[in-house]
């Protein structure tokens, strides 16, 4: 059984210009122990598709579809075993430390607060794990720096404070988003190393648009565009013999392979194109493309694409 399985997701929201679909019937099996990576441009629904794992989306979204853990259904979960799974079992590292930690907490503080919330500790017991914690990310000084506030720390360590919080009840799934955004290139190496280290016998799901981070440490990379999924593969394969249109491009795009952009802009979430929702940016478009949405089709064991030239 995969540890997370997810089962024609679809999460839209309604809003003045018509409903935003930013996930378009997706389906994705994670199995335990495995790191895989969700990429794709801004905006293509990867943040959408992990705060719905976690069901932290904003009350307006619309969510259809199948989400197990370990068999069982997230979306029919009541709130407060939901709760209680969130951060014990599945932990999320949300994406932009700036706006993710309370201003007005001191770290250490913030961190104690999610410990005493799923482990029966006292405030002092749950203040030294928090200490540890911060230990165990490798912050500098972290007893020091558990009693400071977030403006007090760096990018870099505002990062280790929001993984300590997540690794803190012991989770088994962890979903890590866009951790690595806005660093230095030396602080990124670290924060990749820091995760790596502390995700080795966990499961992960890294939400990135950075080719390079999800290469060094996802076994499997899934491809989405415009709330879907295109690509899905071990990283190996995705890596140096993509078969996607959209993922070449892609993975052109990144700084280390040349800088090529790809040319147009993603799809308007409301209103898809018709056909392969690529085919206005696809220089390999044919007619079947602007008329018949591709299906996924499996390539081998371990790798499916949604293409028609694809085979
Ligand atoms: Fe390009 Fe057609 Fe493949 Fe879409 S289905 S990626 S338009 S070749």
């Amino acid at each position: 059984m995969a540890l997370l399985e997810i089962a024609d997701l679809s999460v839209s929201f309604p809003t003045q210009d018509g409903l935003v679909k930013a996930v378009d019937h997706v389906s994705l099996k994670i199995r335990e122990g495995r790191k895989v990576g969700l990429i794709g441009e801004t905006g293509c629904g990867k943040t959408v598709l992990g705060m719905a794992i976690v069901r932290l989306l904003q009350s307006t979204a619309r969510i259809k579809g199948r989400i197990a853990y370990r068999g069982r259904d997230l979306l029919l979960m009541k709130e407060g075993e939901m709760r209680r799974l969130r951060g014990r079992e599945i932990a999320m590292i949300l994406q932009n430390p700036t706006t993710s930690l309370n201003p007005v907490l001191k770290v250490g503080d913030q961190i104690a607060e999610a410990i005493r919330l799923h482990l029966e500790k006292s405030r002092e017991e749950a203040l030294n794990l928090a200490v540890k914690m911060l230990e165990e990310v490798h912050m500098p000084d972290p007893a020091r720096r558990a009693r400071q506030y977030p403006h007090e720390l760096s990018g870099g360590m505002r990062e280790r404070v929001l993984i300590a919080m997540a690794l803190a009840c012991r989770p088994s799934f962890i979903i890590a988003d866009e951790p690595t955004k806005g660093l230095d290139a030396k602080t990124k190496m670290q924060i990749i190393d820091l995760i790596k280290g502390a995700t080795q016998e966990k499961s992960l799901m890294m939400i990135t648009h950075d080719l390079g981070v999800a290469g060094q440490i996802c076994d499997q990379i899934a491809v989405m565009y415009a709330g879907e999924i295109l690509e899905w593969g071990s990283s190996e394969e995705i890596l140096s013999d993509p078969c996607h249109p959209y993922t070449r491009g892609f993975i052109n795009s990144h700084p280390s392979r040349g800088l090529v952009p790809i040319p147009g802009s993603s799809p308007s979430l409301i209103d898809f194109p018709s056909g392969c929702k690529f085919h206005p940016r696809c220089a390999l478009a044919t007619d079947i493309c602007k008329t018949i949405h591709p299906e996924m089709k499996a390539l081998e064991e371990e790798h499916s694409v949604r293409c028609h030239l694809c085979t």
